[in-house]
C-alpha cells in the first residue's frame, strides 16, 4: 500500500522559539520528514524567530545537527537535507521589545503565501507576540497562530489568554496544540468507533464495565524540576492530555467529521463530568528515590513541596450513555514503565455455559496503545488449542501499527508531522477550541484547589513502581484492578 500524500500549497511558517528544545527535537524534524514525504514543498519558507544573536547560516548549521540527533537516521539523505536547509531563515526578534519586528515584516511583506506563526515559547509571550504580530503588520486575514500548552494554569488565566488572543485573531485562526491528539492511534480511535458498525452498539454503560486511561512515564522531572513543581500532574497532564483522551473515548458520534462537529461533542463530555467534591476519588503521590536516585522533593529542590508527581482519579460522566461506568485516569512520573494506553474493559459474558473445569471466561478488553508501539489489541477468550478438552484461555488480537502498516510499506508519522500539516491545510479538528480548554479547567480547578488546601501530603511511592498504594485501592474498593504497567 502506498500512503496517499496530497502536497500542500507553499507556506511561510515562522517559529517563535525556533532555537528551543521543542523546535529542535520535534518541530523541525517533523517538517523535514514532511518535505521528504513530498507533502510540504521545498519552495515554502521556515523562518525561526528567537532571542539568540544568530545569522541564517549558523541557524542552518544548528538545525543540521538537530536533525542528525532527532530525524530518522535512514532519512538523512545529504542532498535532501541540503534542500531542506535552504528553506530555513532566521530573524532575531525580542518577543517583548521592539527589536527585530521590522526585519520580520520585511521578510514577509512581499509574500502571498499563507502564514503560520508557531509560538514555541513560554506562555507569558503568547500575548505580547500576538499583539506585535498585529502592530508590526505581520498578521494577514489568512494568518494562523499555533500555541503550545500550557494554556493557562486555571480557568481564570485560560480565559484571560483566550480573551487576549481573541482581540487579535479569530477563533478559526487559532490552533491550540495537544500533541496527544496527533498520535496515529488516537485518530484511529475515531476511525475504530465511527467507521465500524461493530463497536457502537456496545459502546455504553450496559456493556462497558469501566475504562482505564494511563499515561505513565519512567523519567522523573529531570531538569524541569522548577517548572514542574509549580504545576504538577493535575495541571501538566490531567487537565489536557488525559481529559482529551477521555473526550474521544466517551463522546457521541458527531454528525460529520468536521472540526466544530467533533469539538462540540468533546465539549459535551467535559460539561457532563460529575463535579468532584473533595479528594475522595483522587489519589496524589510523590516519587521516592531508590538505589540512590533522588526523591521528587530533592529533584525539585523544594523539601516542603506538596505538588504531585502522580495522580489517579475516578471520573464519572453524567449522561445516558455512561451513567454507571467509571473512568479511571492515572498519570505519573518515575513509574514502572513508559506506557500510555486507553483500555475499554467490557462486562463479563452474562452467563457461562462452560463447566468450572474450563477455567472461566475473561472480560473482553479493547486496549488502544499510544506508546510505546502504537496499536490496538482486543483480548478475547478462546478454547485452549489441543486435545485436552474444553479449556478456556485469553488471547490478544493484536494490531501493532508499526508491524501491520510496516508490512504494507507505510510508516507512522510523529504526532507533530500530522498536526503541523493540519495547520497548513486549515483543519482544526485535532486542536482544542477556547470553550473546550475552559470547560476542562472548570472541572479540574476545584480538584486542584482541594489538593492545594488539604493538610494531607501526596502519598510517597517507590520509583519504578505502579504508584501509591491508595491508587491501587481506588480500583480495589470497586472490585477492579489497574492493568499492569509494562512497556
Ligand atoms: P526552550 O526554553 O527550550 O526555548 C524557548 C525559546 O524561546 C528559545 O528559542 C528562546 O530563544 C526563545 N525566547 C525566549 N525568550 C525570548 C524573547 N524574549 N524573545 C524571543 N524569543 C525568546 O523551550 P521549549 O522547551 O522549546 O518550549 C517552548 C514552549 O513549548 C513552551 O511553552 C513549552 O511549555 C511548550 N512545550 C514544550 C515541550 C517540549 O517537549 N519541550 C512539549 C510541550 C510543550
Amino acid at each position: 500500500m502506498v500512503a496517499r500524500v496530497i502536497p500542500v500549497d507553499p507556506f511561510d511558517l515562522v517559529v517563535f522559539g525556533g532555537t528551543g528544545d521543542l523546535a529542535r527535537r520535534k518541530l523541525l524534524p517533523a517538517l523535514y520528514h514532511r518535505m521528504l514525504g513530498g507533502q510540504a514543498l521545498p519552495d515554502s519558507r521556515i523562518i525561526a524567530a528567537a532571542r539568540s544573536d544568530l545569522d541564517a547560516g549558523s541557524f542552518r548549521h544548528r538545525v543540521k545537527e538537530a536533525l542528525r540527533d532527532h530525524a530518522a537516521p535512514e532519512k538523512l539523505d545529504p542532498e535532501r537535507l541540503a534542500a531542506f536547509l535552504t528553506t530555513l531563515d532566521y530573524v532575531r526578534v525580542d518577543a517583548q521589545g521592539e527589536d527585530g519586528w521590522d526585519s520580520l515584516f520585511d521578510r514577509l511583506k512581499d509574500s502571498e503565501r499563507m502564514r503560520v506563526f508557531y509560538l514555541s515559547v513560554a506562555p507569558q509571550f503568547f500575548g505580547p507576540i500576538s499583539e506585535r504580530l498585529a502592530t508590526s503588520g505581520c498578521r494577514t486575514p489568512d494568518t494562523r497562530l499555533v500555541v503550545e500548552k500550557p494554556l493557562g494554569r486555571d480557568l481564570e488565566s485560560a480565559r484571560a489568554l483566550n480573551r487576549q488572543l481573541a482581540t487579535i485573531f479569530e477563533e478559526r485562526q487559532i490552533y491550540r496544540i495537544d500533541h496527544y491528539l496527533g498520535k496515529e492511534t488516537v485518530q484511529n480511535l475515531m476511525a475504530l468507533r465511527f467507521a465500524n458498525a461493530l463497536f457502537e452498539p456496545i459502546w455504553n454503560a450496559r456493556h462497558v464495565d469501566h475504562v482505564q486511561i494511563t499515561v505513565a512515564e519512567r523519567v522523573g522531572v529531570g531538569g524541569r524540576g522548577n517548572y514542574y513543581d509549580r504545576n504538577g500532574a493535575l495541571r501538566d497532564m490531567m487537565q489536557n492530555h488525559l481529559l482529551q483522551l477521555l473526550c474521544l473515548i466517551a463522546m457521541e458520534p458527531p454528525a460529520h467529521f468536521e472540526p466544530d462537529a467533533v469539538r462540540d461533542e468533546k465539549l459535551k463530555v467535559l460539561r457532563s463530568l460529575k463535579p468532584l467534591v473533595g479528594l475522595g476519588n483522587v489519589v496524589r503521590g510523590q516519587y521516592r528515590g531508590i538505589n540512590g536516585e533522588a526523591d521528587y522533593l530533592e529533584d525539585v529542590e523544594n523539601p516542603g513541596s506538596r505538588t504531585e508527581s502522580f495522580v489517579a482519579i475516578k471520573v464519572e460522566i453524567a449522561n445516558w450513555r455512561w451513567n454507571g461506568t467509571p473512568f479511571y485516569l492515572r498519570t505519573g512520573k518515575r513509574l514502572r514503565a513508559r506506557m500510555s494506553e486507553i483500555a475499554v474493559v467490557f462486562k463479563d459474558a452474562p452467563h457461562s455455559i462452560f463447566p468450572e473445569s474450563a477455567g472461566g471466561t475473561h472480560p473482553n478488553v479493547l486496549a488502544i496503545r499510544l506508546q510505546p508501539d502504537e496499536g490496538i489489541t482486543l483480548r478475547l477468550t478462546i478454547k485452549e488449542p489441543g486435545p485436552g478438552g474444553m479449556r478456556l484461555c485469553e488471547v490478544p488480537l493484536d494490531m501493532t501499527f508499526a508491524e501491520t502498516l510496516g508490512a504494507q510499506g507505510l510508516s507512522i508519522p510523529d504526532a507533530y508531522e500530522r498536526l503541523v500539516m493540519d495547520v497548513i491545510r486549515g483543519d482544526q479538528t485535532l486542536f482544542m477550541r477556547d470553550d473546550e480548554v475552559e470547560a476542562a479547567w472548570r472541572w479540574i480547578d476545584p480538584i486542584i484547589a482541594s489538593a492545594e488546601t488539604t493538610s494531607e501530603r501526596p502519598q510517597p511511592y517507590d520509583s519504578y513502581s505502579s504508584g501509591p498504594e491508595d491508587a491501587l485501592m481506588l480500583m480495589h474498593r470497586d472490585g477492579r484492578r489497574w492493568r499492569a504497567l509494562a512497556a
